[in-house]
């Protein structure tokens, strides 16, 4: 049976202070990620998922299988969509098509803002591509884009868990930092 391992954080757990604590890094990827990533690997045991790809079980999976997978895959995309470098604007082509979508970068981080800090309980917002088509796309729970063949190019997990350390329930807080970490270099790649 193949066997999924929690693959390390990009950057040290202290990169992204002060926006996000070593703390809340620390709990959020080795406790949160690990369970989910433990509770995939028994619950495609004797499934016809036991030697299935992260995709194909995120893709093809109904119930906890579905969700522990989709989990697994989000906080992979998650850290991966930040950088202790990151912040500022996304340049080129990306721009360009947030641009022409929304009017202007800041009208775009509004849109996104108000959908992370709208969203009910636990998710996670993004910006996903389909065609050629940006969309931003609030999901509830253990949701991802590729469900609905729809391509993610940038997430923010809004389970309390993310933030609750660092800012208790002041997710608006946490959604305002968000922003000067986003690795815009890797999320226009994406695009
Ligand atoms: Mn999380």
């Amino acid at each position: 049976m193949k066997t999924f391992t929690l693959p390390p954080l990009p950057y040290a757990e202290t990169a992204l202070e002060p926006f996000i604590s070593a703390r809340t890094l620390s709990f959020h990827h080795g406790k949160h990620h690990q369970a989910y990533i433990d509770n995939l690997n028994r619950l495609k045991a004797g499934t016809p998922f036991e030697d299935a790809g992260l995709e194909e079980i995120l893709t093809g999976a109904e119930g906890a299988l579905y969700n522990n997978a989709a989990q697994t895959w989000n906080h992979t995309f998650y850290w991966n969509c930040l950088s202790p470098q990151g912040g500022g604007e996304p340049q080129g082509a990306l721009k360009e098509a947030i641009e022409r979508k929304w009017g202007s970068f800041e009208a775009f981080k509004e849109a996104f803002s108000a959908a992370a800090n709208g969203l009910f309980g636990s998710g996670w917002a993004w910006l996903a591509k389909s065609g050629q088509e940006l969309e931003i796309i609030a999901t509830p729970n253990a949701g991802n884009p590729l469900k609905e063949k729809k391509e993610p190019l940038l997430v923010i997990d809004v389970w309390e868990h993310a933030y609750y350390l660092d800012k208790q329930n002041r997710r608006a807080d946490y959604v305002a930092d968000f922003w000067k970490i986003v690795d815009w270099k890797t999320v226009s790649e994406r695009f």
